[in-house]
C-alpha cells in the first residue's frame, strides 16, 4: 500500500490543476456552460426510448410536456438491440452531443453475444457521463419496513468493473479487468464531497473492498480521504461493501452521501431503490463535463410489462422533470414533478409494483390532472 500512497499524492498537484477546467462544470447541473440547442427559443433534447417498456414511459414524458408548457422538442433516437454494428448507437450519441442532453429508457444487450458491448455503458464512456447521481428519499405514500430514508448515491459511471475488458487466458481460465484511475476518482470525488456542500449534506460515504482489492479500491479510497480534506465541515468515513449492505437494510439512516465503484454502486442503487419503492418510482442523472443523460434509477428495461399498461411511470416522470431542471426550466420541473408526488404521497394512485391497482395510464392522467389544475 505504501509506494501507492506516494504516488496518489505525487500525481495530487498536477490532477487538481488538471480538473480546475472541469470541476465547476461538473458540479452544478446547470445549463450554463454548455451550449444547447434553441431553435426559436426553444430546447431541443435527445429522446431515446429504448426497449421493453420504455416507448409507452416516453409516450407518457411526451404528454406531461405538453399539457406543462415545457419549451422542449424530442429528437427521437431508436436503437436496434438486435444489430450487429453500432451505428444506431454512434447516431444517438452525436444527437445527444449537438443537443447537449437527453433521456432514455434502458437498451436491451444480448446476453449470449460476448462480442457485443452494451450500447448504454458504451454511451456513458463515450459522453463521459462519469458520476450517476441519484437521490434516494422514502416516499410518505409508500408504505415500507423503513421511513425516512435520504441517500444520494454517487456512482462512478465510467470505468471500474465495466471496463468490458474480459478475455480467456488458456481455455477454461477467464479474466475481467477492473480499472480504476486516479483521474476520474478524483473527479468523482470532488463533484460528491461539492454536491454534498452545496446541497447541506453532513456525510460522505466512500464505499469499497479494499480489504480484498487492495490496489484498485486501495486508490479509490485514498482519493476520497485526500479531497475530503477540502471539506472539513464535511464529516467523511469509508465502509466495506459487505458490511454497508447490511448496514443499510438495518440502519439506513446512518447514510446521507455515498460514493461507489460502478458494480458496488448499481448494487447498492437497487437495493436502497428496493427498500423505498422499487424500480418505478426514483430517477437518476447521469452527468459528465459537457453532457447529461437522465433516465429511471435502476436502469431496468420491464420486457414482461411491455404494452400491459402495468408499468409504473412515476421513475421515468421523475427524470424527466430532472431534465428540466437541468435546462434551468425550474418552473415546469418542480410543476411535474409536484404532480408526481401528490399522485404518489396524497391520492396514493399506485401500479401494482407499490401494491395498487391502478394503471400506469391511471397514474399519468393523475398528474396530468394536477398540472391542468396548477396551470388553469
Ligand atoms: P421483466 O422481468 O419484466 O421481463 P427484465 O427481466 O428485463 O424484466 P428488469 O428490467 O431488470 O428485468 O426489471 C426488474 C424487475 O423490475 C422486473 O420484475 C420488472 O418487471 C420490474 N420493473 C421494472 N421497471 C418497472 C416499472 N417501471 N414499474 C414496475 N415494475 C418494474
Amino acid at each position: 500500500m505504501k509506494p501507492l500512497t506516494g504516488m496518489v499524492r505525487q500525481a495530487s498537484a498536477a490532477n487538481m490543476a488538471a480538473m480546475g477546467s472541469y470541476q465547476s462544470r461538473s458540479v452544478s447541473l446547470t445549463a450554463a456552460n454548455i451550449p444547447m440547442a434553441r431553435y426559436g427559443g426553444r430546447h431541443t433534447v435527445t429522446m431515446m426510448p429504448g426497449d421493453g417498456i420504455g416507448p409507452e414511459m416516453m409516450s407518457y414524458v411526451k404528454e406531461v410536456y405538453k399539457h406543462a408548457g415545457a419549451p422542449v422538442d424530442f429528437e427521437l433516437v431508436t436503437l436496434d438491440p438486435n444489430t450487429d454494428n453500432y451505428d444506431d448507437l454512434y447516431n444517438a450519441i452525436a444527437s445527444v452531443k449537438r443537443n447537449g442532453c437527453g433521456i432514455k429508457g434502458n437498451i436491451e444487450t444480448q446476453m449470449n453475444r460476448p462480442d457485443i458491448k452494451s450500447r448504454n455503458v458504451e454511451m456513458r464512456n463515450e459522453l463521459d457521463l462519469y458520476v450517476n447521481r441519484i437521490h434516494c428519499q422514502s416516499q410518505s405514500g409508500i408504505k415500507t419496513r423503513h421511513d425516512d430514508i435520504d441517500v444520494v448515491i454517487m456512482r462512478q459511471n465510467t470505468e471500474g468493473e465495466y471496463a468490458m475488458l474480459e478475455h480467456e487466458s488458456v481455455g477454461g481460465v477467464v479474466e475481467s479487468l477492473k480499472i480504476i484511475t486516479e483521474e476520474s476518482t478524483e473527479r468523482l470525488c470532488r463533484y460528491s464531497f461539492e454536491w454534498a456542500r452545496a446541497n447541506g449534506r453532513k456525510k460522505v460515504t466512500l464505499v469499497h473492498k479494499a480489504n480484498i482489492m487492495k490496489i484498485t479500491d486501495g486508490m479509490f479510497m485514498q482519493v476520497a480521504k485526500r479531497v475530503s480534506q477540502d471539506y472539513p465541515e464535511l464529516e467523511h468515513d469509508n465502509m466495506i461493501i459487505d458490511n454497508c449492505c447490511m448496514q443499510l437494510v438495518s440502519n439506513p439512516w446512518q447514510f446521507d452521501v455515498m460514493i461507489l465503484t460502478n458494480l458496488y454502486g448499481t448494487i447498492v442503487t437497487n437495493l436502497i431503490c428496493g427498500l423505498i419503492g422499487g424500480p418505478g418510482v426514483i430517477s437518476g442523472a447521469n452527468v459528465g463535463p459537457r453532457y447529461a443523460v437522465f433516465e429511471p434509477a435502476t436502469r431496468n428495461t420491464g420486457n414482461s410489462l411491455a404494452g400491459m399498461n402495468k408499468a409504473n411511470p412515476c421513475a421515468m416522470l421523475n427524470a424527466s422533470a430532472d431534465l428540466l431542471d437541468h435546462l434551468n426550466l425550474d418552473y415546469h420541473a418542480k410543476l411535474i414533478r409536484d404532480a408526481v408526488h401528490t399522485t404518489v404521497n396524497v391520492d396514493k394512485i399506485h401500479t401494482e409494483d407499490l401494491h395498487g391497482q391502478a394503471t400506469s395510464i391511471d397514474v399519468v392522467q393523475n398528474v396530468l390532472n394536477h398540472i391542468k389544475a396548477a396551470t388553469k
